[in-house]
């Protein structure tokens, strides 16, 4: 088969593979679409992939084979179903699991696919764990299912906020995370939204999702929607906007952190603004595998509309080129793989 290798010289080539094989628990997908991430971006430049890695995680095929198991890893029912596939595998036994914060499986992290362990989706066919594997509903289309995992980690940040349809919510960063973030506190039944985003084609898009103001600065988002900020969704990435996220938010407030920094990058926050507003500060992290479970209704559903979020769907031989210029100002919002 095809695939998308992370190259000695820190590029992407396409290689050829050997086909998977699905063994015990597995099942091995058809890749239709896979989307390409920010944390993708990150993980090429940081060193931490070997030669060969196969990168990609937000992606949906068909099952074309799998292996026996037991209960939830018997993926033989599968055979021939559509699925977006939970790129986590969680162990199920841990406390973490246990209480249903399946986000924090200790064993899901070191089961990711496409993370630089097991090889993800920008290719042809990836073996995944049969429990990660989720029927999608018929009519849900290729573009939707690779948008699931993202719409999943933007409905994570929003369940881990206390957000209520009255509240007046700010969110830094109109990059893919900000956007679907923007349509998860839609589909919740919150109207005041204010975003801040310096480019205007995604201020724009912002909008057409349901924002109902923009700034293009982040410390002008409660004047932009003239009211206190009840919570404050961190989803660029950057250590500056915490800060921004306290000093704007209203005491007694809520910020989510959801953008992911580099992984050696401090945040500076003023402990004494902190405390002095108790403001709660939040992480969230991916999402539990009831969020992704939701999310693949939601998107179904049309939670988010594909045609606002993907730039363009490219074959595998445009990979890097398209990491490339998804860095650039003014680039791409969302660029998917179709192998
Ligand atoms: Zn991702
Ligand atoms: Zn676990």
């Amino acid at each position: 088969m095809r695939a998308v290798a992370y190259q000695a010289d820190g590029t992407l080539a396409v290689v050829e593979k050997p086909d998977p094989v699905a063994g015990r628990g597995q099942a091995v997908v058809a890749v239709e679409r896979c989307g390409i991430c920010g944390s993708d971006i990150h993980l090429r430049r940081s060193g931490m992939l070997g030669p060969g890695a196969v990168m990609g995680h937000e992606f949906a095929g068909t099952v074309v084979s799998a292996g026996e198991g037991e209960g939830v890893d018997d993926g033989r029912g599968l055979v021939g179903q559509r699925v977006a596939v939970l790129p986590f595998r969680r162990c199920g036994a841990c406390p973490r699991c246990l209480e249903g914060r399946t986000a924090l499986c200790v064993e899901g992290m070191a089961h990711g696919l496409g993370l630089g362990g097991l090889d993800g989706a920008f290719a042809e066919y990836v073996t995944v764990s049969s429990r990660s594997c989720h029927p999608v509903p018929p009519g849900m289309t290729a573009d939707q299912g690779a948008l699931v995992e993202p719409y999943a980690v933007a409905l994570h940040g929003v369940r881990r906020s206390r957000v209520e349809p009255g509240s007046v919510v700010g969110v830094i960063g109109a990059g893919p995370i900000g956007l679907m973030t923007i349509a998860a506190l839609r589909a919740a039944g919150v109207e005041a939204i204010v975003v801040a985003e310096r480019s205007d084609t995604r201020a724009e898009l912002a909008v057409a999702l349901g924002a109902s103001a923009v700034a293009a600065d982040a410390h002008q988002l409660s004047s932009a929607i003239g009211d206190d900020l009840d919570v404050v969704f961190e989803c660029a990435g950057v250590p500056e906007t915490p800060q921004i996220a306290l000093e704007l938010v209203r005491p007694g407030g809520q910020v989510v952190l959801v953008g992911v920094t580099n992984p050696d990058e401090p945040l500076t926050m003023v402990s004494f603004l902190w405390i002095i507003k108790e403001v709660d500060i939040a992480g969230s992290f991916a999402y539990d595998d009831v969020d992704y479970a939701d999310a693949v209704i939601a998107v179904a559903g049309g939670a988010v509309d594909p045609a606002l979020v993907v730039s363009e769907v490219r074959p595998l031989e445009d990979a890097d080129a398209s990491f490339d210029e998804l860095l650039e100002p003014g680039g791409p919002i969302k660029l998917l793989l179709a192998p």
